[in-house]
């Protein structure tokens, strides 16, 4: 149910409706907009509807939410949700760019790719610790290890930094350690490991599964929220189809849907979507003019000695065009660049 309050309602009266919805045992989660406080409350809607909730002080109306997906439909929260990593406010007018190498590849190795993501204008570093590997056999990460040589790089170049979570016995060593934490497309239905990062306060970089529909993209993402956490980002990344000379095809024509349903920030992985280097800059162009508040992109200073991804790795000379044309895309569109 949606409590909408009336404009200029007191704190004194959103506190006395919040009590007498907990009297309920039920669970308010109180949206502060611009125009308007919303009131979300999920549970037994029997329980709500035979309470009088329209005669208090300060309330406007009570609403069904038609969506499934309550905290993450704009339903609930109509200003878009802007999550600030160090410096960056993701979701806001500027556009930002996040790159790196698909796996850590050692501490120094880490610190230089770091320093030169920042050089080409990337705003965030990214790198997997934990790899998630179709063969048992490929090298895995170096795991907790690999998110440290990560933690050294925010030191040296103050860029903050995004890693894949794949194990709910890691969530709260990376949400005391990493800027921001992924589920990867193979974990998004993994609800055990989305409970978790629910719990902690760190921004999640939730990828599309790479079979999933875009109502079950945003009921994953409602597990998060559910939990508290609602410092999600959602981040479409090609799905699987018929076509098989891309890794993935491309999913542009979601970005505008998840926009338009929910709050939530958007940002784009064009890298595994295409699977192939030269297709990775007008894919991050498409997703931007489709109205991407950023990309994640993999980049390596020689693709071709990457330890994963490097067929769809983007050079530095690469990145550095990419963002430069990002940036007139943005302007185009009627945003701007990081
Ligand atoms: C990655 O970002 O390196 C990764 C494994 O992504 P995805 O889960 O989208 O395949
Ligand atoms: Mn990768």
């Amino acid at each position: 149910m949606l409590i909408v309050l009336k404009p200029g309602v007191t704190q004194d009266e959103i506190d006395h409706i919040v009590e007498k919805i907990k009297s309920l045992k039920l669970n308010p989660h109180v949206s502060t907009g611009v125009q308007r406080t919303i009131i979300t409350v999920i549970g037994d809607e029997d329980i709500i509807r035979e309470q009088p909730l329209e005669a208090l002080a300060g309330v406007e109306s009570v609403k069904s939410i038609l969506r499934p997906f309550k905290l993450v439909s704009k339903e609930t929260h109509p200003d878009r949700t802007v999550i600030k990593v160090g410096d960056v406010e993701i979701g806001g007018p500027r556009v930002v760019v996040m790159a790196g190498p698909c796996a850590v590849e050692g501490e120094a190795a880490v610190v230089e790719h770091a320093r030169m993501i920042k050089k080409a204008g990337a705003k965030m570093f990214r790198a997997g610790a934990f790899k998630p590997r179709t063969s048992p056999y490929s090298f895995q990460g170096y795991g907790r290890e690999g998110v440290m040589f990560m933690v050294a790089a925010r030191q040296e170049t103050g860029l903050p930094f995004v890693t894949e979570v794949m194990d709910p016995r890691d969530v709260e060593f990376l949400a005391e350690h990493a800027d921001m934490m992924q589920i990867g497309t193979r974990n998004m239905q993994n609800y055990n490991l989305l409970k978790e990062v629910g719990r902690m306060r760190t921004p999640v970089l939730l990828k599309r599964g790479m079979n999933a529909t875009i109502n079950e993209f945003l009921m994953s993402a409602e597990y998060i929220l559910a939990q508290g956490n609602r410092n999600v980002i959602l981040c479409p990344r090609g799905i699987r189809t018929f076509e098989d000379i891309t890794r993935n095809t491309l999913d542009a024509g979601a970005v505008p849907v998840v926009k338009e349903l929910s709050h939530l920030p958007v940002i784009c992985d064009p890298s595994h979507a295409m699977g192939i280097r030269d297709y990775v800059i007008p894919a991050g162009l498409a997703y931007i003019a489709a109205g991407a508040d950023g990309l994640i992109v993999e980049a390596h200073p020689n693709p071709e000695d990457a330890t994963s991804d490097g067929q769809q790795t983007v050079n530095y000379e690469q990145l550095t065009d990419l963002i430069a044309r990002v940036n007139k895309v943005a302007k185009a569109i009627g945003r701007d660049c990081y």
